[in-house]
């Protein structure tokens, strides 16, 4: 009979076996292949509560413990459950001699669940890998303990089982990671965040929640990239995903798409107002100053963000929304955010339709000059004017440079265009030249491509000659990212208009990643403290901060500083407190078509200018 009852267990353990590694052949995931082992284990090993301990983190003993009791229906239960250092290193010297199975006649605190199941007194066998303890197995006894040198076998062959599956567990693991994780920045990748997305929609559409989508773009990345090379551009990227992760949740995704393009999921927002909060955190955190090659640079990001159910019903559909109101955060000035709105998907088709356009509008002219005054806070006496293109389309109206020359710039076209805008800004120059109402200097906006043009300052020459406008009247305007390259073209044509006497001023001061080392080294004249500045000066304390520096530091580097985006007295009351003369904003005037600032200019003029203003 004894005999018999040994037979049927040898035939239950191969079944159990090839059942256990079938599963870890089908399904490597740990908890399948416990299933198996411990719903089959007591026709192989007999004991009245059997159990797996898998070690998560194998320093700080934390784990899991899988138990069973041997009754026919019942269920398993899993335990977190922690192994002391003394716990984990008499397993370990058990394990050196030979059968490794330990037997006592208690239950170890870290067995609990198997206490809680009736067991009074246990046998034990770790399992090793590489030396380290990975997983306990466990007979539990209501009484004595009662393994025989079958059971032992057995035993050891779960062990083994065990083994196999933590080891492809491991591997999947692995095989995930790479498929799923950007080495980089150690980041989830598109295919886990599309994959993740999915889940969070099924789960947001069951408990009725709201989920936002932030698509994150770096501004200006690929200058960075391009100038102080790609290790630096690594860098910067592994320390935007740090800050990234530190503005979200536990709950919540922050993934890398590829290149500068980050996502952040949020789950269960309520409002969008959740979103609009994180969103503003996240340009808050990624402009502080980062330091790259001990150098301090600045980042700045544009942030596009859409909600589930209220902008698609699926990630594809989120994903490419908000990408489009990224496209539109950028094109709105950068380091901004933007909701996604119907409007923008109509607009996203027609940039191709504006491209057609754009090169038909230099043929027929359809571009208009607007300039809006530059003055003398304390007087309000006009020093200069800024150029501000609108292009007269024949069927949308009148459209903003944000609303072409990005396209304009990506078409190749925005070459010929700049040229023909500043031949046309010197002629209207002359024109109140000859008036004798013309301001002191004209500042004219340069796009970055015109600049890498090894003829650029040829061009500007014979606009000037053409116009009989003297150099020093004409103020380059170029943004900061030029600077940092250092192309030799760029730097040829900066000290080209430098000898002409041309006025260079570096644009949107304090946006881009570079300082006023590079203001320094090179013949820069006027520094315009960027408008977002502006915007939160002087309310918040940090914009005014930056201000204030910006201004002490071009005036201890010689150089002009104009405030743009001045919208009111308390800003122009701040600005003359610190020392900054010289302003251009609403509050002062907006762009004006040419007659009306010609208006403007002669009232001036004649003195009028109290009335005007
Ligand atoms: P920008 O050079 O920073 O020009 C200032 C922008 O701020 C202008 O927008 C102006 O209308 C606006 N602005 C002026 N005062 C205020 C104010 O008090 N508050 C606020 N919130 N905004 C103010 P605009 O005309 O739409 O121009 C946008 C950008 O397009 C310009 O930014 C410039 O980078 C570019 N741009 C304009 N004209 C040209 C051009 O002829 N060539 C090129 N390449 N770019 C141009
Ligand atoms: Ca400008
Ligand atoms: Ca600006």
């Amino acid at each position: 009979n004894a005999m018999a009852g040994r037979l049927a267990r040898q035939f239950s353990a191969l079944t159990t076996w090839s059942a256990a590694d079938r599963a870890i052949l089908t399904d490597p995931s740990i908890d399948r292949v416990l299933e198996t082992v411990l719903k089959r284990l007591p026709d192989v090993v007999p004991g009245d509560v059997l159990s797996v301990t898998v070690l998560e983190d194998r320093t700080l003993g934390l784990g899991r413990t899988y138990a069973r009791a041997a009754a026919a229906d019942a269920r398993i239960r899993v335990d977190r459950t922690e192994l002391s250092k003394e716990d984990i290193d008499a397993l370990l010297a058990r394990a050196d001699r030979n059968s490794g199975v330990v037997c006592r006649s208690d239950v170890p605190p870290y067995l609990a669940s198997v206490a809680e199941l009736g067991a009074t007194s246990v046998c034990l066998l770790p399992v090793i890998l590489k030396g380290a303890l990975v997983a306990v197995v466990a007979v539990g006894y209501r009484g004595a303990t009662a393994l025989s040198e079958d059971d032992r076998v057995h035993i050891g062959n779960v062990a083994d089982r065990v083994a196999v599956a933590l080891l492809a567990a491991e591997r999947e693991r692995q095989l995930y990671q790479q498929a799923h994780y950007d080495p980089l920045t150690g980041l989830p990748n598109r295919l886990y965040i599309e994959d993740r997305l999915a889940q969070d929609i099924a789960h947001s559409q069951r408990e009725h929640q709201r989920l936002a989508l932030l698509f994150i773009d770096l501004d200006r990345f690929k200058d960075i990239n391009d100038t102080l090379g790609h290790a630096s551009g690594d860098g910067l990227l592994r320390q935007v995903a740090a800050r990234l992760q530190g503005c979200v949740r536990a709950a919540d995704t922050v993934a890398r798409l590829g290149g500068d393009e980050f996502t952040i999921v949020l789950t269960n927002i309520g409002s969008p107002r959740g979103a609009q909060m994180v969103a503003e955190n996240v340009i808050r955190v990624l402009s502080e100053p980062i330091m790259l090659d001990g150098r301090e640079t600045f980042a700045s990001c544009s942030i596009g963000v859409t909600l589930y159910p209220d902008d698609g019903a699926n990630s594809e559909e989120l994903l490419r929304k908000a990408d489009t109101a990224m496209y539109r955060a950028k094109q709105t000035g950068r380091g901004r955010y933007v909701f996604f709105e119907e409007q923008m998907n109509i607009e996203a088709l027609d940039r191709v339709a504006l491209e057609q356009d754009l090169r038909r509008a230099l043929t027929r002219d359809e571009f208009v000059l607007h300039f809006q005054p530059q003055v003398d806070l304390r007087s309000r006496a006009v020093v200069g004017a800024e150029m501000l293109v609108r292009w007269a389309h024949p069927t949308r109206g009148l459209l903003t440079p944000d609303q072409f020359v990005a396209i304009a710039e990506n078409a190749g076209l925005i070459e010929s265009i700049g040229e023909h805008l500043l031949r046309k800004a010197c002629a209207q120059h002359s024109r109140w030249r000859s008036e004798g109402i013309a301001p002191k200097r004209l500042a004219v906006n340069v796009s970055t491509r015109q600049l890498r043009q090894a003829s650029f300052w040829e061009l500007v020459q014979a606009a000037l000659a053409a116009a009989d406008m003297p150099a020093a009247a004409l103020e380059i305007e170029i943004t900061e990212s030029l600077l940092l390259e250092d192309a030799p073209e760029v730097v040829a044509n900066l000290a080209r208009l430098e000898g002409m006497g041309v006025k260079v001023a570096i644009d949107d001061f304090g946006t881009g990643y570079s300082s006023l080392a590079y203001v320094k080294r090179l013949p820069i004249h006027v520094v315009k403290i960027d408008r977002t500045f502006m915007r939160d000066t002087p309310t918040s304390d940090d914009a005014a901060t930056i201000v204030k520096t910006i201004v002490a530091m071009a005036r201890s580097l010689r150089k002009e500083v104009i405030a743009e985006g001045v919208e009111s007295s308390e800003q122009i009351a701040f600005l003359l407190a610190i020392g900054c003369h010289r302003g251009q904003g609403f509050a002062i005037s907006r762009a004006l078509p040419a007659d009306e600032f010609g208006a403007y200019l002669r009232a001036q003029a004649d003195g009028k200018s109290a009335q005007v203003l």
